[in-house]
């Protein structure tokens, strides 16, 4: 939709690499011309947060990849909302299959966080998606929307202005399996439509749903126009030079 402002965002994991080998990728994205009507965000590991968005251009923001349900206290290794925001990190990618899986994060402890970096000023990228298993035996909008609730009742209406959901197929992430566009598109139109319902039309109407899992330059247009598709979530991508392209999808 024209009113809803593309968006790419650009998750580097726990990736191995150096210091310089990520301000390499910050000069690739700093000397392209980039589609300046997209919103573009990179979430490199917490540690190099500061360093990176010293150098990067400035239409480019940087999220970190998780944060804490709490703002400070005795709660060794993690990383506080209010911190990040004081250190004008302005986003959170909260929620990601590999925070659910590998470290079991409920949808409940999601919607805490997600609450408690609101509270803190932050934006978040709200990750949801269903496992192979759950897609091949239909559950894929039951599952979507189960994760979704916790978040829904634990946010206000206005809340929903900084949210961004990323629709993230478990089989898709890392995998180089990406779901058709019309798959994407479907459960793009049911997060909609479920947001529309528990919470309201024009909240559904103004909120970014990305799609992530295996884009790359050569599926993101056709991906791109998808008309519930307002941008991408991209992991393995975004550490190439390809990541440039996917930015211009729209372009
Ligand atoms: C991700 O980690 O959010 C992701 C979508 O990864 P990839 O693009 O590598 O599938």
């Amino acid at each position: 939709s024209p009113t809803r402002q593309f968006f790419v965002g650009g998750n580097f994991k726990l990736n191995p690499g150096t210091l310089q080998a990520k301000k390499d990728i910050v000069e690739i994205l700093n000397k392209a011309d980039i589609d300046t009507s997209a919103e573009v965000v990179i979430a490199p590991p917490s540690l190099y947060l500061l360093p990176l968005q010293q150098i990067l251009r400035k239409e480019i923001k940087v999220a970190a990849q998780n944060s804490y349900l709490k703002t400070s206290g005795a709660f060794t290794g993690e990383i506080s909302p209010t911190q990040l925001a004081d250190a004008g990190i302005p986003y959170v990618i909260l929620g990601h299959s590999e925070r659910r899986t590998i470290f079991n994060e409920t949808s409940d402890v999601v919607a805490q966080k997600t609450r408690a970096a609101l509270d803190a000023g932050l934006s978040v990228i709200l990750c949801v998606g269903e496992t192979l298993k759950e897609r091949e035996a239909n559950q894929t909008k039951q599952v979507v929307e189960d994760q979704l609730k916790p978040v829904v009742d634990i946010l206000k209406e206005n809340d929903w202005s900084k949210i961004v959901v990323a629709y993230e197929p478990v089989w898709a992430i890392g995998t180089g399996k990406v779901a058709t566009s019309a798959q994407a598109q479907e459960a793009h139109a049911d997060i909609r439509t479920f947001l529309s319902s528990a919470v309201s039309s024009s909240v559904a109407e103004a909120t970014r749903i990305l799609y992530g899992g295996s884009v790359t330059a050569s599926n993101c247009k056709e991906l791109g126009n998808q008309k519930d598709v307002d941008g991408f979530l991209v992991g393995g991508a975004s550490l190439k030079p390809e990541f440039v392209d996917i930015i211009n999808a729209r372009r």
